[in-house]
C-alpha cells in the first residue's frame, strides 16, 4: 500500500526545521579567515574611534581665539611654526596667532581647537590670513566621534562582511572568535546516477544534485564531506547515514525519499529512530522533501528532481545551518516584483519558481527563467530568484505583481516572510 503523507504548510515545515537548530561551538580564527564567518562574541569598542582629536583635512591648526573678527576686509595673519603629516606629533603649543600646517588625519597640535582647510588661506611664504572666525572645535574630527570606547560595534551572530573586517582590524583583533561551521556530509543516493566524468550509458543520468549542493553550502562558506554516491539500496544507504550521523551535524541527501518502489529514505529514517518533522509539504517543486531529526543531527532528505532539490536546500536546510552558527538572519530576503511574462498553471501549493529578478529605476521585474518542471535543470541555472505563488491561485499574469525570494545573497533576513 502506498503511504498516505500528510502535507503541512511550508511555513509550517520551516518552523518546525528551525526549532531543531541548535547552535554549534565557536572557535578562534586568524582575521584574515574571518571574512563570511559568523562572529561568535560581540565586538566592543576597546578604545575611542578617532583615539585622539584629528584633523579631517589638509589645513592648518589654529586656536579658533584667534580667529575672532576675521573678515574680507579685515583678514587676520597667522604664522605657521611647524608642519605635520598623519603619524606626526608636533612638539609646538599654539601661542597666539600661531598655526602648525596639518595633513589629514594629524593630531591636532597642542593649544589647536580648529582648522582652516587650504582652500580658506591666502598663503605667503611662512603665514597666511583667513576672512572668517572658526568656532571651537571647527572641522575637527574629535576623539571618540565614530565610536565611544566599550560601545558595542556589531553585535554576536552577525555576518562578518568587510566592513565588519575592518572593524576588528581597529581594535587589533588579530584573531577572531567565530561560530564553528557545521559539518554536513553529502549523498546522491539513485541507481540511475553516473559520476561527472562517466559517459553517457543508457536509462543513466550524472549525478548534478551532488556538485549543486556542494557549491549551495561553498556558498554558505561551509564545506561538505562527500558521502559519494549510492544505488537505491535500502541496506547501503542505510549504513552509509548511520555511519555519518556520528560525525555530521546535518546528512544531505538527494534522491530517494518519494512513495517509489525504490524510494528507501522513509525506512532508513525509521530503522535509524529518526524523527521525521515532515514529509510532505505544501509546495512546488519538491512537496516530498523530508527532514528529519536523529541524536542532535540533522537528516535533510532532498527531492532527487534538481529543482526541487534546490528549493528545498534553500528553503530548509540553508536557514537551518545559518540558524546553527548562531546568526539571526537566516532566511532569504524577500521582496515584490512586477511578472514580465504570464504564468498560466494553477497552483494547488505555494509554487517557488526559479526565476531571473532585474531591479531598475522603473522598478523590480521578475520572469520565469525557462522550463520550469521540478526535475528541471536548467532554470535553476538561468535563475538569481524565486517567484512566490500563492496556493489555491490560477495562474498570473504580465503585469501582476509577486512575492519573491533573493538567491545567493551574503546576507539574509530575519524572519520568514511567507505563509
Ligand atoms: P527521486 O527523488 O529519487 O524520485 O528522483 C526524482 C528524479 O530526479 C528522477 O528523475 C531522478 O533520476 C532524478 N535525480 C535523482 N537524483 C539525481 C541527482 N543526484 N542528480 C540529478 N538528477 C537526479
Ligand atoms: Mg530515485
Amino acid at each position: 500500500m502506498v503511504e498516505k503523507r500528510k502535507p503541512i504548510p511550508v511555513k509550517e515545515a520551516v518552523d518546525r526545521v528551525m526549532k531543531r537548530a541548535a547552535h554549534v561551538k565557536s572557535e578562534s580564527v586568524p582575521l584574515e579567515e574571518a571574512y563570511g564567518r559568523i562572529l561568535a562574541e560581540p565586538v566592543i569598542a576597546s578604545h575611542p574611534v578617532p583615539p585622539f582629536d584629528r584633523s579631517p583635512y589638509d589645513g592648518f591648526a589654529v586656536r579658533s581665539v584667534d580667529t575672532k573678527g576675521a573678515s574680507g576686509e579685515s583678514r587676520i595673519t597667522f604664522t605657521v611654526m611647524d608642519h605635520i603629516g598623519a603619524g606626526t606629533i608636533s612638539s609646538h603649543t599654539l601661542g597666539e596667532r600661531e598655526a602648525v600646517r596639518i595633513m589629514t588625519g594629524a593630531p591636532l597640535p597642542a593649544g589647536a581647537d580648529a582648522i582652516v582647510m587650504l582652500e580658506q588661506t591666502v598663503i605667503d611664504g611662512q603665514t597666511f590670513t583667513i576672512r572668517k572666525p572658526f568656532a571651537p572645535m571647527e572641522n575637527v574630527s574629535p576623539k571618540g566621534e565614530d565610536a565611544k570606547e566599550g560601545e558595542v560595534i556589531v553585535e554576536a551572530g552577525a555576518f562578518i562582511q568587510p566592513g565588519v573586517i575592518a572593524v576588528l582590524a581597529t581594535f587589533g583583533y588579530t584573531n577572531v572568535q567565530v561560530a564553528t561551521r557545521p559539518i554536513v556530509g553529502l549523498l546522491a543516493t539513485g541507481t540511475e546516477l553516473l559520476e561527472v566524468n562517466e559517459p553517457l550509458e543508457p536509462g543513466k543520468i550524472r549525478n548534478s544534485n551532488g556538485p549543486m549542493i556542494a557549491a549551495q553550502l561553498k556558498r554558505m562558506g561551509i564545506d561538505c564531506r562527500l558521502l559519494g554516491t549510492l544505488p537505491d539500496d535500502e541496506d547501503a544507504c542505510f549504513n552509509m547515514v548511520k555511519e555519518a550521523i556520528h560525525e555530521c551535524d546535518a546528512v544531505i541527501t538527494t534522491g530517494g525519499v518519494s512513495v517509489g518502489d525504490f524510494d528507501y529514505l522513509p525506512s532508513v529514517y525509521k530503522r535509524l529512530g529518526a524523527e521525521v518533522l515532515f514529509n510532505k509539504v505544501m509546495m512546488r517543486p519538491g512537496s516530498v522533501t523530508t527532514v528529519a531529526h536523529v541524536n542532535d543531527t540533522f537528516l535533510f532528505g532532498l527531492s532527487g528532481n534538481p529543482s526541487a532539490c534546490f528549493v528545498g536546500f534553500e528553503l530548509f536546510t540553508r536557514p537551518a545551518l545559518i540558524s546553527m552558527m548562531g546568526n539571526d538572519k537566516p532566511y532569504l530576503p524577500y521582496t515584490k516584483a512586477v511578472l514580465t511574462a504570464d504564468f498560466a498553471k494553477a497552483n494547488p501549493f505555494n509554487r517557488f519558481i526559479r526565476a531571473i529578478y532585474e531591479s531598475t529605476p522603473k522598478g523590480s521585474f521578475i520572469e520565469p527563467a525557462g522550463f520550469n518542471k521540478s526535475n528541471s535543470v536548467t532554470s535553476i541555472a538561468r535563475g538569481n530568484a524565486f517567484i512566490v505563488l500563492p496556493g489555491g491561485t490560477r495562474g498570473f499574469q504580465k503585469g501582476d505583481e509577486v512575492d519573491v525570494l533573493l538567491i545567493g545573497k551574503e546576507e539574509g533576513v530575519e524572519s520568514w516572510m511567507l505563509n
